[in-house]
């Protein structure tokens, strides 16, 4: 195929189909239809004036940044979606070549943007560059799910998260700063493999989760317990908790800070940011004939002055 001139003959059957389908699930900056004008005070304004609709690409949708691509004919192009389409030309069919389009680009530098996350309470406005840097640490963007036996791709603010847990993931809900929660499983099974358990307490208003599992830390097998924050680092800081785990006269304690649920569950874990219980102990504990799990995890919540 000639570069410059020729047609993309090997997408045509394909391409119209794909194109609706990308343009109706991909729309999820809903940021492109506000624009700040400067005076308009720090919501911005629905812009009418079409400037948005000449920075949205027509294949995802979504807000282009420089580099800004166009084919022959004029038709613009963000630099995912050239690459998606093969270089060819979603409106035309042209191939799309490797030019930019400067004035497009310059346009989108001069815009100040809302935030992506306007819907979800933040209400800065941003220079075009700094609108991505800033969106990808807003404390306004949604959480992931919490929890962690399964992938759930469910995101959302805290009081939607909490009732998601309660109702999609069945997850125990209590109220209180201080807990004595049992974990028991009598499958031998399931004591040494993957079990997990996550519980929701309401301490101050506001949310923890405590989880339980089973994991090899390297060749040994252990539990570990931790408490994370269902709200930003900054604020789980303000609060410290305590865990505690024994029987027969011998217990393990563990004091620490809950992390932010912006951590994942896998990585607070990986860090052992934890009480840590090696298996065998945790049998002990348990004990009967080291085929069961019975354990009682006891600890409490309290606010840093
Ligand atoms: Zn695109
Ligand atoms: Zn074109
Ligand atoms: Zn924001
Ligand atoms: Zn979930």
């Amino acid at each position: 195929m000639a570069p410059g001139g020729g047609v993309c003959k090997d997408v045509i059957e394909s391409h119209p189909k794909t194109l609706k389908y990308d343009v109706a699930t991909t729309k999820t900056d809903k940021s492109v239809t506000r624009i700040a004008t400067g005076v308009s005070g720090k919501h911005g304004m629905q812009s009418t004036n079409g400037v948005h609709e000449l920075l949205e690409c027509p294949v995802c949708s979504t807000l282009m940044y420089p580099p800004i691509h166009q084919c022959p004919n004029g038709h613009t192009l963000c630099s995912n979606c050239k690459l998606r389409v093969h270089n060819c030309c979603p409106t035309c069919r042209l191939e799309m070549g490797n030019i930019r389009c400067l004035a497009l680009e310059k346009v989108a530098e001069s815009l100040e943007l809302s935030c992506r996350h306007q819907d979800l309470g933040c209400h800065d406005i941003f220079p075009y560059y700094s609108k991505l840097k800033h969106e990808q640490s807003c404390r306004f963007r949604p959480y992931n799910c919490p929890y962690a036996g399964s992938e759930c791709s469910v995101t959302g603010d805290i009081p939607y998260l909490v009732s998601h847990l309660k109702d999609d993931h069945n997850v125990d809900m209590h109220d209180g700063c201080t807990f004595n929660h049992r974990y028991v499983k009598s499958n031998p099974h399931e004591v040494e493999n993957a079990t997990w358990m996550l519980t929701v307490f309401n301490c101050y208003g506001r949310q923890f989760c405590l989880h339980f599992e089973a994991f090899q830390l390297g060749m040994a097998p252990v539990y570990i317990s931790f408490l994370r924050f269902m709200g930003e680092d900054s604020e789980a800081k303000k609060f410290s908790y305590s865990l505690e785990v024994g029987g027969y006269g011998r217990k393990f304690t563990w004091q620490g800070v809950p992390r932010s649920i912006r951590d994942s569950h896998r990585k607070v874990r990986d860090s052992q940011d934890g009480l840590v219980i090696p298996r065998n102990m945790a049998l002990f504990f348990s004990g009967g004939d080291r085929q069961e799990l019975k354990l009682r995890v006891s600890g409490r919540i309290w606010k840093e002055q």
